[in-house]
C-alpha cells in the first residue's frame, strides 16, 4: 500500500469468541498486533464467492463455498465476518449452528470435523457492506458514486465475506460477481466467464496462485479495458475510467518494462496475469491487490508524475503478495521493500548517481526526524511514513555495506525460498548472513529497531550532529548530573 494520506489505524481488539465444546478451533492466529484475525484449527484451500450486488440499495447476497482441512480436530471454528446477515451455514452438507459476535463468526458443525479431514463450508449471507467503516484499514466493499472498490488492509475482506482474514492462511478464489449489466467487474487472476442474464451479466474471475485475503479485490464500474503483454505474454489487463483512458494508458504504459526489470533484479513474476483497476473515485491510496493493483483517480495525470507509486504496486507482487508477512509487526518487509524497489525503477531510468543523490537528501531528512524506526512500528500508525522510506533506506543502506552483486543475490534468494508463502525479518536476516557470510545482527537492530539513523559509511552518508547553540555572553552553568 502506499498513501498520500495518513489515516490513523482503530484499535481492531475485539473480545474473541465464546469457548465451544471440547475442541474448537482458536479464534485468532496468535498475531502479535491483531490477534483476532485470522482463525485456528483449519487451512482454507480455496475460497468460491458467489455475490450478487444490487447498485440502488447497496445490498450484497452472498454465497461463500469454502473448502478446508482441519489441522486440529474441531469440534467448532471460526470465521472473521462483519456485520452481514447469515441465511445459513452448511458443514458438509448439514445444517450447522453458529453464533456471530463482533467480527468472530463461530461455527458449530452437526459432527465434529476429524483432524487431517477436508471439510466444506457453505455460508449464505446478505447486507449492505461496509456501511459504518471509516478505518481505510477495515474499508473492504466500497460503494461510491460510479461504482466499487474492495480495498483494506489488513481487515477488509470480512466486510464482504466471511474468510481466515490473515496472510498466514492464503487460499486460491473464485470470484463470481453478478452486478447490472451496464458495469464490468474485474477481480483477481484471469477471467474465465461471462454470463449475460438479461438485465445483469455474472463474471467469473479466478486465481490459481495463493492469495491473502486483504488482497483480493473487485472492481465494478464503467470501464474501458487495456490490455498489454508483459515479459514471456503475461497477460497485462488495466481497467481505466473512459474519461482517464488515454491519460492512465500513459501513465502505466511502462509497466512491461517494470516487470522485465524486478524479474531480473529478484526472480520471475510470481502469478497468472497483472493489470491495474483505476477506480473512478477520489480514494487517497493505492493497493498492491494481487495480480489487479488498486488506483483512485488522483494517481491519473497522463504525466507519469506518480509513477513511482505504479512501481511500489507492482513490487509488491514479489514483496507483500508473494512473500507475504507472517505477522503485521514486520510491515517493513512489504512496505520497505516496495519502496525500495520503486527507487530502483528510478535508478534504471536515471542512475546510480542519480539515485544516491535523492536518496542522500532522503537521509539527511531522516536524520532530523524523530520519525520512530521501521521496526515493529506502533500498531496504531502501522503505516508512518519510517516503515516506508526507512525500511527502503534499511536496504540502501545494506547495498552499501554488501555490494550489488552479494545484494542482489540475498533478494533473489529470500524470493525464492519464501515465494508463496509467508517470512518474517529473522528469516531476512538469516538469507541475508548466509549469502553474505557477515554478521548482521547488529547492523540490522541499529536500522530497524533503534531511534538513532545510523551512518552509512560505505557512501559518506552520517546523520548531521545537532546543532550547537550560539555562543552567549554569559554562558548559562552546566546542568548537573541528575538521577534521572
Ligand atoms: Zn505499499
Amino acid at each position: 500500500m502506499r498513501r498520500t494520506l495518513l489515516i490513523a489505524l482503530a484499535a481492531l481488539l475485539l473480545a474473541a469468541g465464546p469457548t465451544l465444546a471440547q475442541s474448537p478451533g482458536g479464534a485468532g492466529l496468535g498475531d502479535s498486533y491483531y490477534p483476532t484475525l485470522g482463525n485456528g484449527g483449519y487451512d482454507v484451500q480455496h475460497y468460491d464467492l458467489n455475490v450478487l450486488y444490487d447498485f440502488d440499495v447497496r445490498l450484497l447476497m452472498g454465497t461463500a463455498t469454502i473448502e478446508a482441512v482441519a489441522t486440529q480436530d474441531l469440534s467448532a471454528f471460526n470465521l472473521d465476518f462483519r456485520r452481514l446477515t447469515i441465511n445459513q451455514i452448511r458443514v458438509n452438507g448439514a445444517i450447522a449452528a453458529y453464533e456471530h459476535r463482533g467480527t468472530e463468526l463461530t461455527v458449530i458443525p452437526a459432527q465434529p470435523i476429524p483432524a487431517g479431514a477436508t471439510f466444506t463450508t457453505v455460508v449464505l449471507y446478505e447486507g449492505i457492506p461496509g456501511m459504518g467503516s471509516t478505518q481505510m484499514t477495515e474499508l473492504g466493499w466500497t460503494h461510491h458514486e460510479n461504482g466499487v472498490f474492495v480495498a483494506g488492509e489488513p481487515a477488509g475482506a470480512s466486510s464482504w465475506y466471511p474468510v481466515n482474514e490473515h496472510p498466514l492462511d492464503k487460499a486460491t478464489y473464485t470470484i463470481r460477481v453478478t452486478a447490472p449489466a451496464q458495469y464490468v467487474v474485474a477481480a483477481n487472476g484471469l477471467l474465465k466467464e461471462t454470463i449475460d442474464r438479461g438485465a445483469m451479466r455474472t463474471f467469473v474471475w479466478e486465481t490459481d496462485y495463493p492469495t491473502a485475503s486483504y488482497l483480493v479485490t473487485v472492481g465494478i464500474g464503467d470501464f474501458v479495458i487495456e490490455e498489454q503483454e508483459g515479459p514471456n505474454g503475461l497477460p497485462i489487463r488495466n481497467y481505466f475510467p473512459p474519461d482517464l483512458a488515454e491519460a492512465a494508458a500513459y501513465d502505466f504504459g511502462r509497466t512491461p518494462q517494470m516487470i522485465a526489470l524486478f524479474s531480473s533484479l529478484f526472480g520471475p513474476y510470481p502469478f497468472e496475469a497483472y493489470g491495474v483497476v483505476v477506480a473512478d473515485a477520489p480514494i487517497p491510496f493505492a493497493l498492491e491487490t494481487q495480480t489487479l493493483s488498486l488506483f483512485g483517480r488522483r494517481h491519473v495525470d497522463g504525466e507519469r508524475g506518480e509513477e513511482i507509486t505504479v512501481a511500489h504496486e507492482l513490487a509488491h507482487q514479489w514483496f507483500g503478495d508473494s512473500v507475504s508477512l507472517a505477522d503485521w509487526s514486520d510491515i517493513w518487509l512489504n512496505e520497505g521493500f516496495a519502496e525500495y524497489a520503486s527507487y530502483l525503477w528510478y535508478e534504471y531510468l536515471e542512475s546510480r548517481e542519480a539515485l544516491d543523490e535523492v536518496l542522500h537528501h532522503f537521509y539527511n531528512r531522516l536524520a532530523e526526524s524523530i520519525l520512530p524506526p521501521p521496526g515493529s512500528p506502533p500498531p496504531d500508525d502501522l503505516f508512518n511514513i519510517s516503515v516506508y522510506v526507512r525500511g527502503a533506506m534499511t536496504l540502501h543502506a545494506l547495498r552499501a555495506r554488501l555490494g550489488d552483486e552479494v545484494f542482489f543475490r540475498v533478494l533473489q534468494t529470500y524470493y525464492d525460498r519464501f515465494k508463496y508463502s509467508n517470512a518474517t525479518t529473522g528469516d531476512f536476516i538469516a538469507v541475508a548472513e548466509e549469502i553474505s557470510g557477515q554478521q548482521l545482527d547488529a547492523f540490522f537492530d541499529a536500522w530497524l529497531y533503534r531511534l538513532p539513523l545510523p551512518p552509512i559509511p560505505e557512501l559518506g552518508w552520517e546523520p548531521l550532529p545537532p546543532p550547537t547553540p550560539a555562543p552567549t555572553r554569559t554562558p548559562p552553568p552546566t546542568a548537573a548530573p541528575s538521577g534521572g
